[in-house]
Formats: structure tokens, sequence, C-alpha cells
């Protein structure tokens, strides 16, 4: 076996790292940010964007662009009546009654949506060890059920990964932060863009076991970003007596910049917000300009943050620990490095969270440690994950049986005795069901299926043995036998989360087929982040220059500005490079002048840092 990367497949964003055989290293998306914002999207010329540059477009294009489509994975339709109110996008049945996303007239199921963040991924990691690279331990919260495992599976294997382990997110938390080899209780604090997740686990002999989890899955950073939009349209309207949030494109700059703010205040005490020529009217353009506070972020958030300490009250009662026995606090997710968040964390566990993990990562880190010991380059330890819930059949009266209880470490095999309920019953119908409830209703109908041919003989004599085995993914096995005949029958879990042997194999093709064109986006990524920097920098520069220098000594940088901004969203690279590279250089020159100006204002660029594309690009253009 080759290398393996470890996946933090998220709802909001997407991160993988891999082990060098010393260390785990996080492999950049490509895009700047470490992490891969996990967005679909597809546009009317029939091209598919992922990532940053799919999440750019979103205000423009929402029908067609999936965000968050972790919270559909292996659920049915009318399961999802929250999530379809809450997408732009179209959530339907198909024809096995799984919510799937339609656009364009074509159904997609979750995993392939899915399929198509991991293959970017997973080209972005070939790219980046110069290597193939086929196995994968991907990561998912600690309650998905058998189905939703299993359709992450089918996801993994459609973008052409071997999937070697489906790993809790907690438990890869606390791998990626600590080696497991002593004794503890570990708080995973999981805050992300949409979904808060707190888990309770407890670290004995190499086995993490999740004690209790509990959450929000609609609440995140995203949240946040809404409040200070919503500040901003406000403090807008009050100065112009205009209202942004009609123009969709006016809109979507002032929500990156809302976030871009919001994370500068986790670091600084204020964060300016600049948008130039985000309106007009008959007047002449209007420049939005803005300071907000940590104070004013905070009072606008407060009582979002206060949302999350009642479900780690919950997890603390339910996996019976308090605060005091908790050792350690694990940080995970963007919006834990809020700082009222982290303030919440400390006054809930009345401690500290650990200081040296990042938040972002540490996930992926984790499943990259694990796939390291399914690849054998680490040899020194023995990871154990453990069923999230508890598993068993239907009996009499609507009554779960459960034959491998929550928690039980894996790979795992259990099997329990059954009997007939009336006499001379020579079928029996084992309905295997997932969670924790006693009776049926209240869990999850796994499958059923029947053992038949059982000899005539009184109720409660025939002697059924059903065995569960659950293999080291989680995957989940079934067999029943009756003793006297020996014959056997059993079920796997629908091993493809909603997905038949045939339709991922087709699926596997198609995007396989996409690849190539997936490169050249991911170039195309590439320059539009480049031309992203410049143009933040432009205007950073502009802000200063406007103020002290004469109009002729900005004027030409402004122009090219406008030009790089205007192109940054177009399909031509080679252009956007170009304009990137003198509005780059114009930067540099306007830095200058403000420097002999007003010596250290600005900080100086360097005069080699102009942005271009790889060779191959001249290439092209000649
Ligand atoms: P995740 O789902 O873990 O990728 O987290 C994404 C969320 O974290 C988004 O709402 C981001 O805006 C937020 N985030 C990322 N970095 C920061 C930061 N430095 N400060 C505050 N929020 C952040």
């Amino acid at each position: 076996m080759g290398r393996a990367i470890g996946i933090d497949l998220g709802t909001t964003n997407s991160c993988m790292a891999v082990s060098d055989g010393s260390e785990i290293i996080v492999i950049s998306s490509g895009e700047g940010p470490r992490v891969m914002p996990s967005v679909v999207a597809f546009t009317s010329k029939g091209e598919r964007l992922v990532g940053l540059v799919a999440k750019r477009q979103a205000i423009t294009n929402p029908r067609n662009t999936i965000s968050s489509i972790k919270r559909l994975m292996g659920r049915k339709y009318e399961e999802v009546e929250q999530e379809r109110q809450n997408v732009a996008y179209e959530i339907k049945p198909n024809e096995k009654g799984d919510a799937s996303v339609r656009v364009f007239d074509r159904l997609y199921t979750p995993p392939e949506i899915s399929a198509i963040i991991l293959q970017r991924l997973k080209a972005r990691a070939e790219e980046y060890l110069g290597e193939e690279v086929t196995d994968a331990v991907v990561t998912v919260p600690a309650y998905f059920n058998e189905v939703q495992r299993e359709a992450t599976k089918a996801a993994g294997r459609i973008a052409g990964f071997e999937v070697k382990r489906v790993l809790n997110e907690p438990t890869a938390a606390s791998l990626g932060f600590m080696e497991p080899t002593e004794r503890k209780n570990i708080a995973v604090f999981d805050l992300g863009g949409g979904t808060f997740d707190i888990s309770i686990l407890q670290l004995v002999n190499g086995i993490f076991e999740v004690k209790a989890t509990s959450g929000n899955t609609h609440l995140g950073g995203d949240d946040f970003d809404q409040r200070i939009v919503e500040w901003i349209l406000g403090e807008f309207r009050r100065d112009n007596d205009m209202d942004l949030s009609e123009d969709p494109v006016a809109l979507q700059r002032v929500r990156e910049a809302a976030e871009r703010a919001k994370c500068e205040l986790s670091s600084t005490l204020e964060a300016r917000i600049n948008l130039p020529f985000i309106a007009s009217d008959e007047e002449g353009p209007k420049h939005l300009e803005l300071s907000i506070t940590r104070g004013l972020l905070e009072s606008l958030i407060e009582d979002l943050v206060e949302l999350t300490r009642l479900p780690c009250e919950d997890a603390l009662r339910e996996a019976e620990k308090t605060p005091d026995d908790i050792d350690h606090v694990i940080l995970v997710g963007g919006s834990t490095r809020v700082p009222l968040v982290r303030k919440q964390v400390e006054e809930i566990f009345q401690q500290r969270p650990a200081h040296n993990v990042n938040p972002d990562e540490v996930v992926a880190i984790g499943a990259a440690v694990e796939a390291s010991v399914l690849t054998g380059q680490r040899k020194d330890l023995v990871l154990l994950d453990v069923t999230p819930l508890s598993l068993g059949v239907e009996t009499l009266g609507g009554v779960m049986a459960p034959i491998l209880e929550k928690n039980s470490p894996i790979p795992a095999k259990k099997s329990r005795m059954f009997t007939t309920a009336v006499d001379n019953q020579q079928v029996v119908n084992v309905h295997v069901l997932q969670g924790e409830r006693e009776l049926v209703e209240g869990n999850r109908s796994l499958g059923r299926f029947e053992l038949v041919g059982i000899p005539p003989a009184r109720r409660g004599v025939p002697r059924i043995e059903v065995s569960f085995e659950i293999d080291a993914n989680g995957i989940l096995n079934v067999s029943a036998m009756d003793a006297v005949t020996g014959r056997a029958q059993g079920m796997k879990v629908n091993p493809s989360g909603g997905l038949t042997e045939e339709e991922i194999n087709e699926l596997i093709r198609e995007a396989a087929a996409n690849a190539e064109e997936d490169r050249n986006r991911m170039k195309l990524v590439e320059a539009r982040n480049a031309a992203d920097q410049v143009i933040y920098d432009a205007e950073k520069v502009l802000e200063t220059a406007r103020k002290e220098l004469e109009k002729e000594s900005w004027q030409e940088l402004e122009t090219a500005a406008t030009s790089l901004r205007e192109c940054r969203d177009s399909e031509d690279r080679i252009r956007i490079a170009k304009e990137t590279s003198r509005t780059s250089s114009l930067v540099s020159q306007t830095s200058k002048l403000l420097d002999i100006v007003h010596s250290g204002s600005v900080e100086q660029q360097d005069d080699d840092e102009v942005y271009v594309l790889e060779e191959d690009t001249e290439e092209q253009e000649q």
C-alpha cells in the first residue's frame, strides 16, 4: 500500500493531511487557505466549479450552487425538511426516496456531490505529492449512522479513493492532538461554519470511546457573519438611504467583507470594512467604509455563542462527567478562533482549551495519523474505534434487542440466540435496527431479510443464531442461521448509502472523465486567488494613497484594480494573470511613493512579488 491521506470532509470546509514518515503535513488546498470550501457549483455553460471559486459565485448562481451537502448524506427526503428550507438549491427525492439535489434537470445524490469535492482534493494531493493517491481515511461526525457512513464511503469510491477507514471526527481530533497512551477524558468542542458538535470521549488503553455527543446542527460562523451583514446593511442604509440587500453582487461583497472582518477581529481589536464602488446613484459611486470593534462584534453574536452552553452541559451529564473530570478540551472548527467562543468554552469547562491545536486542521491531522497506522507506516500505535450507536434486531412487541452495544470497540463480532414466536413458524423476519431507544419506532431501520425453511416446531424451540459483524469502517454484516438445518441468510447494510454497485461504477467512470477539466479549473482558481490577494493589497494601498498622494499618483492603480476586479471572474486565466501582474507592480510603485511621503505607514511590497502562472501558460498564449 502506498501513502494514504487523511480527509476531513466538512460541512463548510474540507481539509487533508498526510504523513511523510516522521510528521504529519497538511496539504494546502491550492486556493490560498489550507482548507477548501465544501461547495460545488454548476454553471449554465456546463462547467463544474469546486471550492472557493464555487463559494464566491454562490449569490449570483444560488440554485446551482451546492453547499452543506454533508447534511443530506445518507438521508431520506422526508427527513430533510429543515435543510429544504435553508438552501436555495432544489432538494428532491430520487426513485428510492433518498434526498438528492436537482441541478439543470439532473438529479445528483449526495455521495455524487461529495465525490466532486473529494475528487478535487485527490487531484490536489496528487499534485502536491507528485504521486498517485488512492487510499484515504475520511472522517464523519460521531452521530452518523451506518447509512451515512456508507454514503461517505461511496463518495470516496466514486472519487477514485479506496476508503480505508471511516473515522469519527472527535476521535480524529483527539488523535491529532495527543498520543493515545494513557487514560484521559477529552471534550471536543467543534464549532464550524454551520454546525456545532460537542463530544465527550474517554480514552482507555488506546480505545477512544465516545461517551456522549450533543450539539446544534444549525449554529456556526455563518450565523455570526449574518449578524455582521445585517449591521453593515443597516449602517449603509442609514448613511445613504440605499438598500444593498437587493443587489446580489453587492450583498456577496458585503458578506465576504463581514466574514473577513470577523476573522480579523479574532486577532485584532478593530477591523476596517472597505468596499469601494459598492453602489451608485445619480450623485455618483458610493463607497462603503466602516470600522467594527471586537466589542461590537461580541454584542452582535453574544446570544448565538450562549447557545453552545446547554448542549455542553447535556453531554457532560450524559457522559456522567463534571468539568473537573475533563483532562483536555480540544477546539475544532474555524469559529472556535473567535475569542468570545473561547471564553465561553473556558467558562463551561472551567479550564483553558488546549492551545497547540489548529482548529481547522486537527481532524485531518488525526485522520492522517490513522492513515499512517493503517498503511503500516506507524507501527507503535494501535487505534480502535467504537460503534457510535447500538445495533440490534426487532423482537416481539416492537422491541429492539441490542446485539452490538453502543461504544463496542470495532472491528467486532457478536451473536445472540433467538427463537420463534408462534407454533410451526417457518420464516423469521430479521429487521436490523440502529439506535438507543427500546422501541423499534424510535430507532433507525437499516434493512430486513428473511430466514426461511425452519422445520415446524413448537414456539420457542427453534434456535436461530443472529450474528452481527462490523468491520473496521463500521460497516455491518448481519446473518441469521437456523441451528438445526444450518440454513443461513444474511445482509450487508446497504453498502453504498443509497446507490447500487452499477450506479457507483458508472459514476466512477464519469468522475474520471471530469478529472482533466478539474485540473484546468484548479489552475484558474489559483490565478483568481492571486488576483484576489492583489485586489486586496491594492484596496489597502489606495485607501492611504487617496488621502496622501496627488490623484495622478494613484489613478493608474485604481484603474488597474478596477479592471482586475472586472476580469477576475472571467474564464480567461491568462488575462487574469497579466492584469494581476500589472496591478501588483503598480501596488509596489504606489507603496514606494507612500513610503517617501509617509514613511512606514504602508508595508513595502517586494519588487519581485509579481504574480504569474506556470510556464505552460506562456506557451498557450503564443
Ligand atoms: P469550518 O466549518 O470548521 O471550516 O469553519 C468555518 C467557519 O470558521 C467559517 O464561518 C469561518 O468564517 C470561520 N473562521 C475561520 N477562521 C476564523 C477566524 N480566524 N476567526 C473567526 N472565525 C473564523
